[in-house]
């Protein structure tokens, strides 16, 4: 399946297993931990990022709460809990972030870090394998330290559980040594805070869950005005470096397209300006409308990967209700990835319903893709 979303984060996993749960220390863990890797993957575009796409994309993440756009409700409660906790001398408590992918979950973690004054240090779910690479990161921070676990529904079960005293009561406890000479130490941690981000809230453990202390936010998608002010300050940011002249219908014109997500609107807002200063013109409606049509994103913002999907439930299954799996079987797409990136965006347009018994599409859906709906009895 093809799709043009904008590159998306990735983590390497380490290498190694839990077999032998023998404390070292791990460089490779500590350096994962102390970079956001930035590799990009796209299925059509294959846009690997040039170093000024990467600057560009630093450039344009928020550094204040004032030029974070939306989700006031979420910015209002860490400002309590950010200040309540200036007032105490103490770290913050663990706050985990959730919602599709680009909503800015990462962005509030930097945000948090920058407002109190502290070092974060980043990573993945995926990134700490071993007990051994959690206990080198934990055993690495300094007091006050951010520890941000990305993608955190991707730890395994039994690192999870080193996790647990380590946010509660601040020590870890680790075996030394194999066999009968094998021995636990504990210990004891510097006061950390630990801000975690999931697109997968469901997979994450009650337990896991009821040590956020600090909160668990749900990360809305942005209102078209919203998003159009997002693109408003990234263009006058771009602006800086390319001066191409941009209309502010051009604007609208992507924050429609966007998906209601902040990464896919600056994605496309560098794509229109591309294909604007390739054809020698300022960035008209116009020609952010040929931009986007020739990357494959429709009026509503949807991929093909999202036509493809609701023609699958409108046509191959009479409209549903159909399986997920049975739709990532037939499009032969991982079924993470519609779960995670497609379905909320078409549930939110109101395109398909989720329901006991599978995906249906609605009446909506269908009107969009130019079928009549089917009269059911
Ligand atoms: P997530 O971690 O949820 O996948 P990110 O925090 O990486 O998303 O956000 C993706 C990009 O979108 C950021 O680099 C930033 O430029 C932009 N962004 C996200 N949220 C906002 C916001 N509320 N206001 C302005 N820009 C935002």
């Amino acid at each position: 399946m093809t799709d043009p979303l904008p590159p998306k984060k990735e983590f390497e996993p380490s290498t190694g297993s839990d077999a032998d749960i023998t404390y070292e220390t791990n460089n490779e863990a500590i350096n994962k931990a102390n970079s956001v890797s930035d590799n990009s993957s796209d299925e059509i575009i294959e846009i690997e990022k040039s170093g000024l796409d990467t600057v560009l994309d630093q450039a344009l993440r928020p550094q204040t709460f004032a030029d974070y756009i939306g989700q006031d409700q979420i910015k209002d409660n860490l400002k309590i809990l950010l200040q309540a906790a200036k007032e105490r001398s103490a770290s913050p408590e663990h706050i985990l972030f959730y919602g599709p992918p680009g909503l800015g979950k990462t962005t509030l973690a930097l945000l948090i870090a920058n407002e109190i004054g502290a070092q974060i240090k980043t990573t993945s779910g995926p990134a700490i394998e071993r007990v051994g690479d959690l206990a080198s990161i934990l055993t690495n921070l300094s007091p006050g330290d951010i520890l941000f676990i990305d993608e955190i529904h991707r730890l395994n079960k039994t690192v999870e559980e080193v996790l647990y005293p380590a946010m509660e009561s601040g020590h870890i406890d680790i075996i030394i040594g194999k066999g009968p000479s094998a021995r636990t130490i504990q210990l004891e941690l510097p006061p950390f805070t630990l801000i975690a981000a999931t697109t997968r809230i469901a997979m994450i453990s009650s337990p896991l869950r009821s040590r956020f202390g600090g909160g668990v936010f749900r990360l809305e998608f942005y209102t078209n005005e919203q998003i159009e002010k997002i693109i408003r300050r990234s263009s006058t940011l771009l602006n800086l470096k390319h001066s191409i002249e941009t209309e502010d219908s051009s604007l609208s014109e992507i924050a429609v397209r966007s998906r209601k997500t902040p990464r896919t609107a600056n994605y496309l807002l560098k794509r229109a300006r591309d294909y604007a200063q390739v054809h020698k013109s300022p960035l008209t409606k116009k020609i952010a409308e040929d931009a986007l049509n020739l990357i494959g994103i429709d009026d509503h913002g949807l991929s093909q990967s999202d036509i493809q999907i609701l023609r699958i439930i409108a046509e191959k299954y009479n409209g549903g209700p159909v399986g997920l799996n049975t739709i990532a079987a037939a499009l032969s797409e991982d079924q993470g990835t519609i779960e995670e990136f497609n379905e909320p965006y078409l549930i939110q347009l109101g395109f398909i319903e989720r329901t006991p018994r599978g995906r249906v599409i609605s009446d909506s859906g269908y009107k969009h893709l130019g079928i009549e709906p089917q009269i059911k009895n």
